[in-house]
C-alpha cells in the first residue's frame, strides 16, 4: 500500500522504514524492505506492524545504499511474512501497489520455463517475468519494458537489481508515484509525505510512465516509451 526507495551513498534501511512510517496512514498489514549487500539482493520482512520489521532489522542489519520498501495491504495472498513484499528472484527485488489481474496467466506461462512462485500474491508474478526477460538476456531497463507490457490492471512497481548500484526503476499506471531529488541521492515514494524528511523537491509521475533513477537524477518514459520531461516542483509536505 506503500512504496519507498532510495539510490543513495548512506546506510538506507533505517530510513527506509522511516519513510514507510510517514505511509502508515493508508494502512497496512505487513512491510519489507531489500537492500543491495554487496550486490546481492537482501531483504528484510515482516507481519504487522512497522516496530516488528524495525525489531527484525536490529537483529539481522541491512548496510546497503540502495534500497527499496513497502507496506502491504493484502489483496491476493495471506497477510504472511512469506507474501510481504519485496518480492524477489537472486536477480531483482520488486515492490507493488495495486493488482495484477492477469497474474494467473502470467504464472502459467513462466511455469512452463520452471519459473514458479514461493509466495501467493500477483505481485510475484512480476519478479519472476522481469527475472526471465534478465536471464534471457535483457538489462534491467529492457527487461522491464517488456514486463511492464504484459501487466493488466492498476499498479505502481519498484524494481531493483542484483550488481546494479545505482538504478532503481519505477512505474506508475493506475497508483500515484513520486521521484525526490536530493544533493547526492534520489528518492522515490507514494507520495510527498513518505518524501518530506529527505527532499522537498520532487516529480509526480504522470500515468503510464516508468522511470530509470540513478543517483546522477531520473529519465522518464511515457507508456509508449517515448523520453518525456515531467515538470519538478517544491512540495510543502512538512518533514
Ligand atoms: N496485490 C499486492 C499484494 O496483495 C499488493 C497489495 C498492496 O497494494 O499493498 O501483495
Amino acid at each position: 500500500c506503500g512504496i519507498v526507495g532510495i539510490v543513495g551513498d548512506a546506510p538506507v534501511a533505517g530510513r527506509l522504514v522511516d519513510a514507510l512510517k510517514r505511509l502508515e496512514y493508508r494502512g497496512y498489514d505487513s512491510a519489507g524492505v531489500a537492500t543491495l549487500e554487496s550486490g546481492t539482493i537482501a531483504r528484510r520482512r515482516a507481519e504487522g506492524k512497522l516496530g516488528n520489521l524495525a525489531t527484525k532489522l536490529g537483529m539481522l542489519p541491512l548496510d546497503g545504499h540502495i534500497g527499496i520498501g513497502h507496506t502491504r495491504w493484502a489483496t491476493h495472498g495471506a497477510p504472511t511474512e512469506t507474501n510481504a513484499h519485496p518480492h524477489a528472484t537472486d536477480r531483482v527485488a520488486v515492490v507493488h501497489n495495486g493488482i495484477i489481474e492477469n497474474f494467473r496467466e502470467l504464472l502459467t506461462d513462466l511455469a512452463k520455463d520452471g519459473y514458479r512462485p514461493t509466495s501467493q500474491t500477483d505481485t510475484e508474478s512480476v519478479a519472476l517475468w522481469a527475472t526471465r526477460e534478465l536471464d534471457r538476456g535483457a538489462n534491467p531497463e529492457l527487461a522491464v519494458a517488456r514486463t511492464l507490457k504484459v501487466l493488466k490492471g492498476a499498479f505502481a512497481l519498484a524494481f531493483m537489481f542484483k550488481g546494479e548500484n545505482g538504478l532503481l526503476i519505477a512505474a506508475r499506471h493506475g497508483a500515484p508515484l513520486a521521484v525526490g531529488y536530493g544533493a547526492t541521492e534520489m528518492y522515490l515514494g507514494s507520495d510527498a509525505m513518505a518524501l518530506a524528511p529527505f527532499t522537498s523537491r520532487l516529480t509526480y509521475l504522470e500515468d503510464g510512465d516508468w522511470a530509470l533513477i540513478t543517483p546522477n537524477g531520473v529519465t522518464i518514459r511515457d507508456g509508449q516509451d517515448a523520453l518525456v520531461q515531467r515538470e519538478q516542483m517544491v512540495s510543502q509536505a512538512s518533514a
